[in-house]
C-alpha cells in the first residue's frame, strides 16, 4: 500500500475520476485548470465556462468570489452547476489551497439519510399512485373496447341489414349472389335464384296508406324467410322485390319452393292494423349456366321471368330460359 504522497500523477487522476465528488484545480481567480469526470458532468451544462464562478447561480456569485479571495479551508454549502430551472441539489464545498497560486475546489452532494428516506417514501407513493391509475386506465380501456365493439357490431348490422324487414339488404344479397356464382363456377355446382315481387303493391299503398304497405312488406318478408330452407337466403332487393338464393339447387328445387311460397301466401290472411289483407306474389326463376352466365345475366333472366309471370296474370312462377 502506497502512502498518498507517493501517488503518481496517473494514480491521482484515476483516484479523482473514481470519486463521486466534483474536483477542480483552479487558480486564485477561479480560472479552471483541470477537473475530474464528476466535475465535467456538471460543467457540461455550461460548455463555455472557464471560471468556477460561472458554475454558480447569480445569487451565489458573491459567495464564491469571497471564498476564492479568502483562501480558507472551512467548508460551506450551496448549489452548484445548476441552472435557475433545475431542481435544487445541495452540495458541500471546499476550497483547499495547494500553493500560492492554486486551490483545489471540491463539491460533494449532501444526501442525508433523512433525505434518502424522504425520497424513497415519495417514490413509493408515486408507484402506488401509478398502480391505482393504471388499474383505472385498464378498466377504462376495457370499457372503451366493449363500447367500440358494440358500435362496430351496430355499424355492421346497419351496413348489411334492411331496417324495414331485417332481411339482408340489397348490397348484401347481391354480394352473396356474386359469391355463389363464383363458387358454382369454380366447383361446377348447381345454383338457382328467384326474384319475388309483390303483386299490385301500389294498390295496397294507395288504398290503405304507406304504413300499412310497410307492414305488408314485413309480413311478406317473414313469409319468405320462414318458407325457405337452409342454406337458401332471402334478401330485400328493392322496394317490394326480394331475391332468394338457392345454392346447390337446380331449377326444379326453385320451382318447388316458388310454388310453396305462392300458395302459402295466397292462403294466408295478413292481419295489418285490424285489416285482413290477402296478398300474392309473382316469382321469376333462373338456373345458373356454368361458363355462360355472370351474376348479372342470371339476375336478368330471373327478372324477365318474373315480368312474364306478371303478364300471365300474377300469383305464379315462371322459369326463365
Ligand atoms: P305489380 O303487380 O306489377 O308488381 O304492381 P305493383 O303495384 O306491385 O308494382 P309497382 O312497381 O308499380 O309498385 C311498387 C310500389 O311499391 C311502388 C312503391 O311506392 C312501393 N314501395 C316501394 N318501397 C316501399 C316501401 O318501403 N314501403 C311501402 N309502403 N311501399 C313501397
Ligand atoms: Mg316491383
Ligand atoms: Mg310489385
Amino acid at each position: 500500500m502506497k502512502n498518498l504522497t507517493d501517488l503518481s500523477k496517473r494514480d491521482l487522476k484515476i483516484l479523482f475520476d473514481h470519486i463521486q465528488a466534483a474536483i477542480a484545480l483552479v487558480d486564485r481567480e477561479g480560472e479552471l485548470i483541470s477537473w475530474n469526470s464528476a466535475f465535467e458532468a456538471g460543467k457540461s451544462q455550461f460548455p463555455k465556462a472557464n471560471n468556477l464562478k460561472e458554475l454558480f447561480l447569480q445569487k451565489d456569485a458573491g459567495v464564491i468570489r469571497s471564498k476564492l479571495a479568502e483562501g480558507i479551508k472551512d467548508h460551506w454549502a450551496g448549489e452548484f452547476a445548476v441552472t435557475e430551472t433545475d431542481a435544487a441539489v445541495l452540495c458541500d464545498f471546499w476550497l483547499v489551497p495547494i500553493d500560492d497560486r492554486h486551490m483545489l475546489f471540491i463539491a460533494e452532494r449532501i444526501e442525508s439519510e433523512a433525505d434518502a428516506e424522504d425520497m424513497v417514501e415519495k417514490l413509493r407513493k408515486q408507484v402506488r399512485l401509478f398502480q391505482v391509475e393504471s388499474e383505472y386506465s385498464k378498466k377504462l380501456a376495457r370499457n372503451k373496447q366493449i363500447e367500440m365493439e358494440a358500435v362496430i357490431a351496430q355499424a355492421e348490422e346497419v351496413a348489411h341489414v334492411d331496417p324495414l324487414t331485417f332481411l339482408p339488404n340489397r348490397r348484401t344479397i347481391i354480394k352473396d349472389m356474386q359469391n355463389e356464382v363464383m363458387r358454382a363456377e369454380r366447383y361446377r355446382t348447381l345454383f338457382s335464384i328467384s326474384v319475388v315481387d309483390i303483386d299490385n303493391f301500389k294498390l295496397i299503398n294507395d288504398t290503405y296508406g304507406h304504413p300499412v304497405g310497410d307492414e305488408v312488406l314485413r309480413h311478406v318478408a317473414i313469409h319468405l324467410r320462414d318458407g325457405i330452407r337452409h342454406p337458401d337466403v332471402v334478401g330485400r332487393y328493392g322496394g317490394e322485390e326480394f331475391i332468394i338464393l338457392l345454392p346447390n339447387s337446380d331449377r326444379n328445387a326453385a320451382v318447388e319452393q316458388a310454388a310453396r311460397l305462392c300458395r302459402g301466401l295466397r292462403d294466408k290472411k295478413l292481419l295489418v292494423k285490424e285489416l285482413e289483407l290477402q296478398v300474392t306474389i309473382s316469382i321469376g326463376i333462373a338456373e345458373f349456366r356454368i361458363g355462360e352466365d355472370s351474376w348479372h345475366s342470371l339476375l336478368k333472366r330471373a327478372d324477365n321471368a318474373m315480368f312474364e309471370a306478371k303478364n300471365l296474370g300474377r300469383d305464379r312462377w315462371v322459369v326463365g330460359d
